[in-house]
C-alpha cells in the first residue's frame, strides 16, 4: 500500500515514517530531507530550495514536483510520501504522475496535533547533523550534550526549528496545505490518527490503516 502522511510540521511524521521503514519495508520519500541533502551537497536543486526553507517558506511547487518525480521513477518497494504533497497543486500533479506511472496512492492518512503542542516540539527539537537521529531537549535528550547516542555526531537545531521561523512554517501549512483534507476527503482517500500520543499509540493506528 502507498501511503501519504501529512500534517503540520512537529506532528511525527518522520517519526513514524522511520518505524514504518523499519516494521512494514516500506520506503520514504521525504521531501524535506530530500532537499536538506541537496544543500548539504551543495547541488543546483539545493542552491534553488535554501532561501526559501531558511525562511520557513514553501519551495515553488515546479521545483518539488521534479523532484518527487525522478524519485517515484522505478521505485519497487510501497512508500510513504512524508512531506508531499503540501499544496493542491501538488496534489494535483501527483494524480497526473501516479497515473502515467500506473502507480496508486491508497490513502492520505493526517496525523493531527494541536498548535500549542506543535510549537514545543519544534522548537525543543535537536538532530544529529550525521545521521539525521531526533531529539528533543525535554522528550528525548542525548545522554552527552549534543552528542548523538547512535554515532557520536554533533546535534544542532535544524535552522527552520528557531523560533522566528516555526511560525511562519506554521502559517505556511494552515494556508497551503490544510486544504489537502478536503482534497483526499473529495476522492475517498481521507483518513485521520490523533498524533497527540506516544509514537507507539499513533504507530499503531496506522499500522491498523495499513491492514
Ligand atoms: P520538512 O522537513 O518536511 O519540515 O520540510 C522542511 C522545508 O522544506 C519546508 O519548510 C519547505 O521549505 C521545504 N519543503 C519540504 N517539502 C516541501 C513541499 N512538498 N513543498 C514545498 N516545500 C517543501
Amino acid at each position: 500500500m502507498n501511503i501519504i502522511l501529512f500534517g503540520a510540521p512537529g506532528a511525527g511524521k518522520g517519526t513514524q515514517s522511520s518505524l514504518l521503514i523499519e516494521r512494514k519495508n516500506m520506503f520514504q520519500i521525504s521531501t524535506g530531507d530530500l532537499f536538506r541533502s541537496a544543500i548539504k551537497n551543495k547541488t543546483e536543486l539545493g542552491k534553488k530550495a535554501q532561501d526559501y526553507m531558511v525562511r520557513g517558506e514553501l519551495v515553488p511547487d515546479s521545483i518539488v514536483i521534479g523532484m518527487v518525480e525522478e524519485v517515484l521513477q522505478g521505485q519497487k518497494k510501497d512508500f510513504i510520501l512524508d512531506g508531499f504533497p503540501r499544496t493542491v497543486a501538488q496534489a494535483e500533479a501527483l494524480d497526473t504522475l501516479t497515473s502515467k506511472m500506473n502507480i496508486k496512492i491508497d490513502k492520505a492518512i493526517f496525523v493531527h496535533v494541536p498548535k500549542t503542542e506543535l510549537l514545543g516540539r519544534l522548537s525543543g527539537r535537536r538532530v544529529c547533523k550525521n545521521c539525521g537521529a531526533v531529539y528533543h531537549l525535554k522528550a528525548k535528550p542525548t545522554r552527552k550534550p549534543d552528542v548523538c547516542d547512535a554515532c557520536g555526531g554533533e546535534v544542532v537545531q535544524r535552522p527552520d526549528d528557531h523560533e522566528s521561523v516555526i511560525e511562519t512554517r506554521l502559517k505556511a501549512y494552515e494556508d497551503y496545505t490544510s486544504p489537502l483534507k478536503e482534497y483526499y476527503k473529495k476522492l475517498g482517500k481521507y483518513f485521520e490518527v490523533d498524533g497527540n500520543q506516544a509514537s507507539e499509540s499513533v504507530y499503531g493506528k496506522i499500522e491498523a490503516l495499513l491492514n
